[in-house]
Protein backbone atom coordinates (compact mmCIF):
# COMPACT_ATOMS: atom_id res chain seq x y z
CA UNK A 1 0.00 0.00 0.00
CA UNK A 2 2.87 2.09 0.62
CA UNK A 3 6.22 1.85 -1.20
CA UNK A 4 9.73 3.92 -0.65
CA UNK A 5 12.12 3.01 -3.23
CA UNK A 6 15.79 4.80 -2.55
CA UNK A 7 14.31 8.26 -0.88
CA UNK A 8 16.74 10.17 0.34
CA UNK A 9 16.45 13.22 1.76
CA UNK A 10 18.97 16.79 3.06
CA UNK A 11 18.53 19.48 5.84
CA UNK A 12 21.02 22.01 4.21
CA UNK A 13 24.32 19.42 4.90
CA UNK A 14 22.46 16.69 7.22
CA UNK A 15 21.39 13.67 5.28
CA UNK A 16 18.34 12.59 7.29
CA UNK A 17 17.03 10.23 5.10
CA UNK A 18 19.51 8.01 3.22
CA UNK A 19 18.39 5.78 0.96
CA UNK A 20 15.53 4.23 2.68
CA UNK A 21 13.10 1.54 0.77
CA UNK A 22 10.65 0.61 3.13
CA UNK A 23 7.18 -1.38 2.20
CA UNK A 24 3.87 -1.39 4.03
CA UNK A 25 1.12 -4.06 3.31
CA UNK A 26 -2.46 -3.31 3.30
CA UNK A 27 -3.14 -4.36 7.09
CA UNK A 28 0.40 -3.95 8.01
CA UNK A 29 1.16 -2.39 11.37
CA UNK A 30 4.89 -1.03 11.06
CA UNK A 31 6.37 0.45 14.28
CA UNK A 32 8.79 2.85 13.72
CA UNK A 33 11.79 3.35 16.84
CA UNK A 34 14.68 4.71 17.06
CA UNK A 35 17.14 7.74 18.59
CA UNK A 36 15.89 11.12 18.88
CA UNK A 37 16.88 12.82 15.36
CA UNK A 38 17.37 9.58 13.65
CA UNK A 39 15.06 10.60 11.11
CA UNK A 40 11.29 9.38 12.17
CA UNK A 41 9.16 12.24 12.03
CA UNK A 42 10.29 12.82 8.61
CA UNK A 43 10.14 10.05 7.33
CA UNK A 44 6.56 10.07 8.34
CA UNK A 45 6.09 14.14 6.60
CA UNK A 46 7.28 12.79 3.52
CA UNK A 47 4.87 9.81 3.32
CA UNK A 48 2.36 12.69 2.59
CA UNK A 49 4.93 14.88 0.63
CA UNK A 50 4.57 17.70 4.09
CA UNK A 51 8.47 17.52 2.89
CA UNK A 52 9.72 16.94 -0.19
CA UNK A 53 12.28 14.57 -1.07
CA UNK A 54 15.39 15.16 -3.55
CA UNK A 55 15.58 11.59 -5.40
CA UNK A 56 13.57 8.40 -4.92
CA UNK A 57 9.62 7.03 -5.51
CA UNK A 58 7.08 7.35 -2.95
CA UNK A 59 3.51 5.67 -3.88
CA UNK A 60 0.67 5.31 -2.37
CA UNK A 61 -1.44 2.30 -3.49
CA UNK A 62 0.98 1.66 -6.42
CA UNK A 63 0.43 5.37 -7.27
CA UNK A 64 3.79 7.65 -7.36
CA UNK A 65 3.16 10.68 -4.81
CA UNK A 66 3.08 13.71 -7.02
CA UNK A 67 5.08 16.67 -5.97
CA UNK A 68 1.97 19.29 -5.71
CA UNK A 69 -1.53 20.13 -7.55
CA UNK A 70 -5.13 18.23 -7.32
CA UNK A 71 -3.63 14.55 -7.03
CA UNK A 72 -1.48 15.53 -4.18
CA UNK A 73 -4.24 16.53 -2.30
CA UNK A 74 -6.48 13.92 -3.29
CA UNK A 75 -3.77 11.32 -2.02
CA UNK A 76 -2.77 13.01 0.57
CA UNK A 77 -6.61 12.37 1.78
CA UNK A 78 -5.91 9.01 2.08
CA UNK A 79 -3.36 9.51 4.27
CA UNK A 80 -4.55 10.24 7.48
CA UNK A 81 -2.05 11.90 10.38
CA UNK A 82 -1.65 12.25 13.95
CA UNK A 83 0.84 14.36 16.09
CA UNK A 84 2.11 14.12 19.36
CA UNK A 85 0.48 17.83 19.74
CA UNK A 86 -3.32 17.33 18.97
CA UNK A 87 -3.59 20.35 16.90
CA UNK A 88 -7.73 20.34 17.33
CA UNK A 89 -9.13 23.76 16.19
CA UNK A 90 -9.73 25.19 19.78
CA UNK A 91 -12.84 27.60 18.83
CA UNK A 92 -15.06 24.58 17.53
CA UNK A 93 -16.89 21.93 19.22
CA UNK A 94 -15.08 18.22 19.40
CA UNK A 95 -18.15 17.25 16.56
CA UNK A 96 -17.03 20.37 14.36
CA UNK A 97 -13.84 19.31 14.56
CA UNK A 98 -14.68 16.09 13.29
CA UNK A 99 -16.78 16.81 10.56
CA UNK A 100 -14.99 19.87 9.38
CA UNK A 101 -12.51 17.93 6.89
CA UNK A 102 -15.55 15.69 5.31
CA UNK A 103 -17.43 18.79 4.33
CA UNK A 104 -14.71 21.02 3.15
CA UNK A 105 -12.52 18.50 1.59
CA UNK A 106 -14.99 15.52 0.40
CA UNK A 107 -17.46 17.70 0.00
CA UNK A 108 -20.01 15.50 2.18
CA UNK A 109 -23.57 17.04 3.22
CA UNK A 110 -23.24 18.16 6.56
CA UNK A 111 -25.89 16.06 8.33
CA UNK A 112 -24.26 12.99 6.86
CA UNK A 113 -20.57 14.22 8.12
CA UNK A 114 -22.22 14.63 11.96
CA UNK A 115 -23.84 11.21 11.83
CA UNK A 116 -20.57 9.82 10.76
CA UNK A 117 -18.67 11.91 13.18
CA UNK A 118 -20.75 11.04 15.62
CA UNK A 119 -20.21 7.26 15.45
CA UNK A 120 -16.32 8.08 15.01
CA UNK A 121 -16.49 9.69 18.21
CA UNK A 122 -18.50 6.39 19.68
CA UNK A 123 -15.63 4.32 18.49
CA UNK A 124 -13.45 6.22 20.49
CA UNK A 125 -14.85 6.23 23.47
CA UNK A 126 -16.40 10.14 23.59
CA UNK A 127 -19.75 9.97 22.18
CA UNK A 128 -20.61 12.20 25.14
CA UNK A 129 -18.30 14.66 24.50
CA UNK A 130 -19.45 15.88 20.89
CA UNK A 131 -20.83 19.05 22.17
CA UNK A 132 -17.69 20.13 24.59
CA UNK A 133 -14.58 22.12 22.58
CA UNK A 134 -11.56 20.89 23.18
CA UNK A 135 -9.83 22.86 26.02
CA UNK A 136 -12.47 21.04 28.51
CA UNK A 137 -11.04 17.54 27.43
CA UNK A 138 -8.34 15.99 29.07
CA UNK A 139 -4.80 14.87 26.75
CA UNK A 140 -5.89 11.57 25.91
CA UNK A 141 -9.11 12.80 25.21
CA UNK A 142 -7.84 15.49 22.68
CA UNK A 143 -6.02 12.87 21.23
CA UNK A 144 -8.59 10.27 20.57
CA UNK A 145 -10.60 13.53 18.92
CA UNK A 146 -7.61 13.93 16.47
CA UNK A 147 -7.77 9.94 15.84
CA UNK A 148 -11.29 10.37 14.71
CA UNK A 149 -10.69 13.52 12.82
CA UNK A 150 -8.27 11.45 10.58
CA UNK A 151 -10.52 8.93 10.35
CA UNK A 152 -12.88 10.67 9.52
CA UNK A 153 -11.42 11.34 5.86
CA UNK A 154 -11.60 7.47 5.30
CA UNK A 155 -7.90 7.07 4.74
CA UNK A 156 -6.45 4.15 3.88
CA UNK A 157 -3.96 4.17 5.73
CA UNK A 158 -3.02 6.05 9.21
CA UNK A 159 0.60 7.85 10.09
CA UNK A 160 0.86 8.17 13.78
CA UNK A 161 4.06 10.45 14.95
CA UNK A 162 4.55 9.99 18.84
CA UNK A 163 1.14 10.07 19.53
CA UNK A 164 1.48 9.51 22.98
CA UNK A 165 4.15 11.18 24.00
CA UNK A 166 2.71 14.04 25.46
CA UNK A 167 0.29 12.60 27.59
CA UNK A 168 0.58 11.88 31.03
CA UNK A 169 1.15 8.37 31.72
CA UNK A 170 -2.83 7.65 32.99
CA UNK A 171 -3.44 8.72 29.80
CA UNK A 172 -1.57 6.93 27.01
CA UNK A 173 -3.41 3.72 27.54
CA UNK A 174 -6.75 5.11 26.19
CA UNK A 175 -5.16 5.86 23.47
CA UNK A 176 -2.91 3.14 22.82
CA UNK A 177 -6.26 1.21 22.83
CA UNK A 178 -8.27 3.13 20.50
CA UNK A 179 -4.83 2.28 18.25
CA UNK A 180 -4.65 -1.48 19.23
CA UNK A 181 -8.76 -1.52 18.26
CA UNK A 182 -7.99 0.41 14.86
CA UNK A 183 -4.91 -2.00 14.13
CA UNK A 184 -7.06 -5.33 15.01
CA UNK A 185 -9.51 -3.72 12.08
CA UNK A 186 -7.50 -4.08 9.37
CA UNK A 187 -6.23 -0.71 9.50
CA UNK A 188 -2.92 -0.17 7.62
CA UNK A 189 -1.03 2.15 10.07
CA UNK A 190 2.41 3.68 10.39
CA UNK A 191 3.89 4.57 14.21
CA UNK A 192 6.71 6.03 15.21
CA UNK A 193 6.24 5.06 19.35
CA UNK A 194 8.65 4.71 22.37
CA UNK A 195 5.69 2.22 23.58
CA UNK A 196 7.30 -1.29 23.43
CA UNK A 197 4.30 -3.03 24.54
CA UNK A 198 2.23 -1.47 22.08
CA UNK A 199 5.04 -2.83 19.55
CA UNK A 200 5.47 -6.22 20.59
CA UNK A 201 1.37 -6.63 20.43
CA UNK A 202 -0.28 -4.72 17.38
CA UNK A 203 3.24 -4.77 15.00
CA UNK A 204 3.67 -6.88 12.18
CA UNK A 205 7.33 -5.61 12.14
CA UNK A 206 9.53 -3.00 13.52
CA UNK A 207 11.53 -0.68 12.17
CA UNK A 208 14.40 0.49 13.46
CA UNK A 209 16.55 3.67 11.84
CA UNK A 210 19.35 5.50 12.72
CA UNK A 211 21.32 8.14 11.38
CA UNK A 212 18.76 8.53 8.77
CA UNK A 213 18.97 5.02 7.81
CA UNK A 214 16.70 2.05 8.42
CA UNK A 215 19.18 -0.40 9.99
CA UNK A 216 16.75 -3.40 11.03
CA UNK A 217 13.30 -4.37 9.59
CA UNK A 218 11.63 -7.42 11.58
CA UNK A 219 9.02 -9.33 12.83
CA UNK A 220 8.68 -7.56 17.03
CA UNK A 221 9.47 -10.87 18.16
CA UNK A 222 13.06 -11.23 16.10
CA UNK A 223 13.94 -7.49 17.06
CA UNK A 224 13.35 -7.67 20.63
CA UNK A 225 14.40 -10.94 21.57
CA UNK A 226 17.33 -10.94 18.70
CA UNK A 227 18.40 -7.55 17.68
CA UNK A 228 20.83 -7.96 15.05
CA UNK A 229 22.98 -4.35 15.48
CA UNK A 230 25.22 -2.99 18.06
CA UNK A 231 23.21 0.09 17.52
CA UNK A 232 19.74 -1.85 18.09
CA UNK A 233 21.17 -3.30 21.37
CA UNK A 234 22.52 -0.20 22.34
CA UNK A 235 18.76 1.59 21.74
CA UNK A 236 17.39 -1.40 23.86
CA UNK A 237 19.08 -1.75 26.87
CA UNK A 238 18.35 2.07 27.33
CA UNK A 239 14.86 2.10 26.72
CA UNK A 240 13.50 -1.36 28.08
P1 LIG B 1 12.67 12.69 17.65
O1 LIG B 1 12.70 11.32 18.24
O2 LIG B 1 13.42 13.68 18.49
O3 LIG B 1 11.29 13.14 17.29
P2 LIG B 1 13.13 12.08 14.83
O4 LIG B 1 13.71 10.73 14.67
O5 LIG B 1 11.69 12.26 14.61
O6 LIG B 1 13.53 12.62 16.28
P3 LIG B 1 13.41 14.07 12.80
O7 LIG B 1 12.48 15.07 13.42
O8 LIG B 1 12.94 13.36 11.60
O9 LIG B 1 13.94 13.05 13.87
O10 LIG B 1 14.74 14.90 12.45
C1 LIG B 1 15.86 14.29 11.84
C2 LIG B 1 16.97 15.32 11.77
O11 LIG B 1 16.58 16.35 10.87
C3 LIG B 1 17.29 16.00 13.09
O12 LIG B 1 18.68 16.16 13.19
C4 LIG B 1 16.58 17.33 12.98
O13 LIG B 1 17.26 18.31 13.73
C5 LIG B 1 16.65 17.62 11.51
N1 LIG B 1 15.49 18.39 11.02
C6 LIG B 1 14.20 18.04 11.10
N2 LIG B 1 13.38 18.92 10.53
C7 LIG B 1 14.20 19.91 10.06
C8 LIG B 1 13.98 21.13 9.35
N3 LIG B 1 12.74 21.53 8.98
N4 LIG B 1 15.06 21.87 9.04
C9 LIG B 1 16.31 21.48 9.37
N5 LIG B 1 16.59 20.34 10.03
C10 LIG B 1 15.56 19.56 10.38
MG1 LIG C 1 10.10 12.96 15.79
Amino acid sequence: LIELRGVNKHFGQLHVLQDIHLTVGRGEVVVVIGPSGSGKSTLCRIINRLETVESGDILIDGQPLPAEGRDLARLRADVGMVFQSFNLFAHKTVLANVSLGPVKARGRKREEANRRSRELLERVGLADQAHKYPAQLSGGQQQRVAIARALAMDPKVMLFDEPTSALDPEMINEVLEVMQQLAAEGMTMVVVTHEMGFARSAANRVVFMADGRIIEDRTPDDFFTHPETDRAKDFLSKIL
